[in-house]
């Protein structure tokens, strides 16, 4: 959008009313910089009068908001120092103290025969008493009437910086604010009304001056859609870039591959299975690139899926390669695959960092000329340089452990390779549809039949020994076991029993008759497969880990998985432990330890269920969306107002609307307003999807 230079959107916060150098250190802590950040600085929350607790039902223990006259205030001195404001206020129901410590110039702003609001916890001293955090004066007793219609705007704070001056530098500014900002719509009109939702202006005014809190969130959907729309819009173009705007290949099914596979397979594909592959298939045959995310919950066989894909390359006479994140996981693909393929004419080879000299050259020159038709590897497919012959899909597993770059060089290694790429947990669709919009989705929702369920307990740490009782009985009958704990090195501040040294205590005194084996984050990866392999060939009973057994590994004799301190687990992460047992033919066990007494609800969400969707959308839910994905993962956008569990229909309209437009439009001639924001917005991502 062409800005004006002089726009008083970009002037510093520290020129705004209210606000002088002090006040702008504070803001600048909270990110706001100038004067559009603080239009921009939107309430997290509000409370309204939907909200307010009778004075009488507010207990002990509780959060509650509460509305009442003040009918006597002052300012007391406990000890030297601390001097506490406080008020006493009274509704039809009763009276309560309210209690504001270190906070005795309130005494100058507040009087008796206000009508206050008051939020925060209640607790009991002498007489029960509420401290609030925060406060708003409705007006004087007698004129305000009731408290209806009051909406309070609770922002993001900081220290110093309270809610009441926060709204104060708001009010101060909001309106030459919301006049200046009115300019820089990038919607038409026509595109808002056609979703219900109000103009930039509009919306911004209804977040911070909300009259009901349908309205505050009227405004929050148009900010949700605008972040929404953009990043849609950014996908739209990537998976442009990708698909259409180069050749791919037209693979041609002979069924030579795929049909000797199929009917030798051990078991009837699932009805998801059958319906990935038509999806696939249909890509592939097509003359566009393809670029497919499959989505399935732990143990959905994806790996089926992308066989049967690697397998249409090779009969149309293409080389097909599968990217793995560890060794070991290659290792278990490229067993998996050899043996479902026995006597095929298809070679598969095997390419990892181990590799000798001799084996290494005989690999490289199979690919090169062709005579090895599936390459299996870890990153070093990519970083060795590896040339094919003729590249014609590219897969990738547990995609989340790669980024965009390490996907794309994959498929560079061919000329016009398809890509498909394979998730390790379920996230719910919508989240999908967000974070890779630049993929088309296939979600395998169905686990092959048969599948036992794994019994989840939770168990205090008073059952340890019983526990321990379970681990020695399994491995008597010729069993093995997983012990997990969340993390390496004791904390001084956290109490947590650290993998390396529950290790030695393990092995020295609760199992000294058994083999264990230790793994964690901070070991050499060498020492690390050393172990996972010693345990996957039954050669330990026991493995001690950290969460890095997480992915993808294959060890069907393992049937109990002990997890420590499960609070400090997220939901999909514990899914995907738990997802290490129940892969044989022997039942299965996850055993939850935890003293987490406040965590205890969170947890047996995840032992009710095994449905990886489920969980996940549980998990999102209770965690937020940067937890849900751990603050580093790659390429999470940093949404502020979409709400995946409210805007579901916005996202699903967004994509519509920006793959529509972009397939008319594809370089946004005749939308420049949407080009200058996607620029401004997403630039240095813009390049990443940029293909030569
Ligand atoms: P994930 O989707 O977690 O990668 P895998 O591909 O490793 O799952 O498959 C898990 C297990 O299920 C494998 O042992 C695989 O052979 C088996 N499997 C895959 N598809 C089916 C099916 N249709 N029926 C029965 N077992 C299947
Ligand atoms: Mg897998």
């Amino acid at each position: 959008m062409p800005r004006a230079a002089i726009s008083p959107l970009d002037r510093p916060a520290q020129f705004l009313k209210s606000v002088g150098p002090k006040r702008a250190e504070q803001l600048a802590r909270l990110g706001v910089r100038s004067a559009r950040d603080l239009l921009f600085h939107v309430p997290r929350r509000y409370e309204d009068a939907s909200t307010v607790l009778p004075i009488k039902s507010a207990e002990p223990g509780m959060e509650a908001t509460l509305i009442g006259e003040v009918v006597s205030k002052g300012v007391i001195l406990t000890r030297p120092g601390l001097r506490i404001f406080q008020a006493v206020i009274r509704d039809a129901t009763g009276l309560i103290e309210c209690a504001w410590p270190g906070q005795p110039f309130l005494d100058r702003s507040i009087r008796r025969g206000d009508l206050l609001l008051v939020a925060g916890p209640v607790r009991k001293f002498h007489r029960r008493q509420i401290q609030p955090r925060e406060f708003i004066i409705l007006g004087r007793a007698d004129e305000a009437g009731d408290a209806r219609g009051v909406v309070l705007p609770i922002y993001p704070s900081t220290e110093g910086l309270s809610q009441r001056q926060l709204r104060a530098i708001l009010e101060a500014n909001l309106d030459p604010l919301l006049e200046a900002i009115a300019p820089e719509e990038p919607f038409p009109p026509a595109q808002l009304r056609a979703l219900g939702l109000p103009p930039l202006r509009e919306a911004l005014e209804l977040m911070h001056r909300p009259a009901s809190l349908a309205d505050a969130e009227r405004g929050r959907r148009r900010l949700a859609y605008e972040e929404l729309f953009f990043l849609q819009l950014l996908h739209a173009r990537a998976h442009h870039r990708a698909t259409l705007a180069r050749a791919g290949t037209p693979f041609v099914r002979t069924d030579a591959l795929i049909g000797a596979l199929y009917h030798r397979l051990p078991f009837r594909l699932t009805g998801a299975q059958t319906r990935a592959l038509r999806e696939i298939f249909a890509d592939m045959t097509s003359p566009r690139r393809m670029n497919r995310l499959v989505q399935g919950d732990v143990g959905s066989g994806k790996t089926v899926v992308a066989l049967f894909a690697m397998l249409l390359a090779v009969e149309s006479g293409y080389q097909a390669a599968l990217m793995a994140p560890t060794e070991i996981l290659a290792e278990q693909h490229a067993r998996t695959l050899r043996r479902l393929l026995a006597d095929l004419p298809v070679r598969v080879v095997l390419v990892t960092g181990r590799l000798g000299a001799a084996e290494r050259r005989e690999v490289v020159q199979a690919l090169a000329e062709g005579d090895a038709h599936i390459a299996v590897g870890t990153h070093a497919l990519i970083q060795e340089r590896v040339r094919f012959h003729r590249l014609g899909l590219a897969v990738v597993d547990e995609q989340h452990r790669f980024g965009v770059h390490q996907r794309r060089a994959l498929a560079e290694l061919g000329e016009r390779a398809d890509v498909l790429v394979m998730s390790a947990t379920p996230i719910p669709r919508s989240l999908a549809l967000t974070l890779y919009g630049d993929l088309d989705l296939t979600v395998l929702d169905e686990l092959p039949p048969g599948r036992q369920r794994v019994r989840t307990t939770l168990r205090g740490p008073q059952s340890r020994a019983k526990i321990y009782e379970f681990v020695r009985g399994q491995v008597a009958e010729g069993r093995q076991a997983y012990l997990v704990y969340p993390l390496v090195e004791e904390s001084e501040k956290v109490d947590l029993r650290a993998a390396t040294e529950e290790y030695e205590r393990l092995r020295t005194e609760v199992f000294p008759e058994l083999r264990v084996g230790v793994v964690h984050g901070q070991m050499a990866g060498e020492e690390k497969d050393r172990t996972m392999r010693a345990f996957a060939a039954g050669e330990l009973d026991i493995l001690v880990s950290t969460t890095v057994i997480e992915v993808g590994i294959d060890v069907p004799n393992a049937t109990v998985m002990v997890i420590e301190h499960a609070e400090r687990f997220g939901l999909s992460q514990l899914h995907q432990l738990r997802g290490r047992v129940g892969r044989g033919a022997g039942a299965s066990y996850c055993i939850l330890v935890t003293d987490g007494e406040g965590e205890a609800a969170r947890l047996r969400t995840f032992v009710a269920t095994e449905d990886g969707f489920e969980i996940a959308r549980a998990d999102l839910r209770l965690r937020g969306m940067g937890d849900f994905f751990g603050a580093k993962q790659h390429g999470v956008p940093d949404f502020r107002h979409f709400d995946p569990e409210k805007d579901d229909d916005l996202l699903l309209r967004a994509r519509e609307q920006a793959r529509a437009l972009v397939a008319s439009d594809p370089e946004l001639t005749a939308h420049p307003a949407f080009r200058d924001v996607l620029v401004s917005r997403y630039g240095e991502r813009e390049k990443l999807y940029d293909v030569g």
